[in-house]
């Protein structure tokens, strides 16, 4: 097989065979074909699109091109979540006790993620002790015992991917569907869990802006999981602006502890509940969504699902004590209260931009060796559609080093817009995306 021919044939607009998609990502993965032949492919893949069956292909390869974790010693059916990114996504850290505390089993790799803030591994290291490295013996003990256990992503998972993705990453060819759906899904597949429910993310904050692209995404990888022999059901959500208040690493922890209280931010709630219902629904089986919900509402209620988190945090040696006393989790030395200019209702918060502060104020990182600032972050007082008077404080910045301070207030003053449109406050959850159906809310 020559790597010249499959680039020809795709150029041509033909489908690739399954041995022609394994040679390109084997071969490419092991070092013995160029980077610029396959970002040729790339290419041509970016403008004749693949068929489903090669994208199921594209997805196998990559997941086979590492390890696939074996869940089997753990009871039940084993329940994953994926978001596709968004800002301030606080919901794994509310989800995994949230479904473990209704009996279904987490068996959750996450990563750290680079971006606005780190991802659930760098969160959950703000609590004092937290060890996210268990030995895999340990991984399957805790979830049997408590049904839930978290830990950092593997580096041999799906080692194909993180080559062609960071490939990707410079040669435009990111935002093509059965390229995202093929990379998410052969991590998501080689995790090793039975059910999935997606979180894809439409609007600012996110790679699909519109809704009919969004969906295209969530019914492409659902039916990658399918074809694979999982369930997986996706959902729509609106990412326009940042879910929830916080936006940074220990801030995003506090929240997820208020949420888990019951007293969290109203749109992280009802996403939140939303996913665990979905999920509790795959994972029991027998029941239907509203009878998950209620179990879930239920547990959340009750005080069991915060009791669970606390279970899980003392588990991977976790300093409990955060729970009562947020003091105790990574704080800044600074905090910047920004102030509404004017009298009116917040129009629009761009998530993308919030992101980006964040980002200058040190919770994310740049690139893979930039240190994250755990205690540096955002604060939303208001969301879209708020009411706000003048000099009254909208958000605030909490940082350790005012080197980037002065560009992100001229950014958040941009970012937050304050106008005088009453506005309806926007639905968050856009549609629902099952095996044979499609349903727009
Ligand atoms: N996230 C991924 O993991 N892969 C993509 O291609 C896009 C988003
Ligand atoms: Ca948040």
């Amino acid at each position: 097989m020559r790597m010249y021919d499959i680039i020809f044939k795709k150029r041509e607009g033909y489908e690739l065979t399954e041995e022609e998609i394994s040679y390109f990502v084997n071969e490419y993965t092991n070092g013995n074909i160029p980077d610029y032949q396959a970002s040729a492919l790339l290419m041509a893949i970016y403008f004749k699109k693949m068929t489903k069956q090669e994208t199921v292909y594209l997805t196998k390869a990559m997941m086979n091109s590492g390890e696939v974790i074996d869940l089997s010693a753990i009871e039940g059916i084993k329940v994953d979540k994926h978001s596709t990114g968004g800002v301030g996504d606080t919901t794994t850290l509310v989800l995994g006790p949230l479904v473990a505390s209704c009996g279904v089993p987490i068996a959750k790799m996450s990563g750290r993620g680079l971006g606005h803030t780190g991802g659930t591994i760098d969160k959950l290291e703000s609590i004092k002790g937290f060890s996210t490295e268990l030995t895999k013996d340990e991984f399957i003990n805790n979830v049997n015992k408590f049904k839930i256990a978290i830990i950092g992503q593997t580096k041999n998972v799906a080692p194909a991917d993180k080559k062609i993705y960071a490939l990707r990453d410079v040669t435009a060819t990111v935002d093509n569907i059965s390229l995202i759906a093929s990379s998410i899904m052969s991590k998501k597949l080689a995790a090793g869990s039975n059910a999935i429910v997606l979180d894809v993310k439409m609007g600012s904050g996110a790679f699909m802006k519109d809704i009919d692209s969004a969906i295209e995404l969530a019914k492409e990888m659902v039916d990658i999981g399918i074809s694979m022999g999982r369930k997986v059901i996706a959902i729509v959500t609106n990412m326009d602006e940042p879910l929830g208040n916080a936006i940074g690493n220990s801030l995003e922890v506090k929240e997820a502890i208020e949420t888990l209280s019951n007293k969290g931010p109203r749109d992280l709630i009802e996403l939140c509940i939303t996913l665990a219902s979905y999920m509790v629904m795959l994972g029991k089986e027998t029941i239907n969504f509203h009878e998950a919900k209620k179990i879930v509402v239920k547990s959340l209620e009750s005080g069991k699902a915060l009791d669970k988190f606390k279970e899980f945090v003392k588990a991977q040696n976790g300093d409990i004590e955060v729970l009562d006393n947020h003091e105790l989790l990574p704080s800044s030395k600074f905090i910047y209260e920004v102030k509404a200019k004017n009298n009116g209702y917040i129009q629009k918060i761009e998530a993308d931009a919030i992101g980006n502060i964040a980002m200058l104020l040190g919770a994310g990182r740049l690139n893979k060796d930039t240190e994250i600032d755990l205690s540096a972050g955002i604060i939303l007082n208001k969301k879209v559609g708020d009411k706000v008077i003048e000099d009254e404080t909208i958000a605030k910045l909490y940082h350790n080093d005012n080197t980037r301070l002065e560009e992100a207030i001229l950014q958040i003053e941009s970012a937050i817009v304050i106008g005088n449109e009453n506005l309806e406050k926007q639905s968050l959850i856009k549609a629902i995306v099952e095996k044979n159906n499609i349903i727009r809310l």
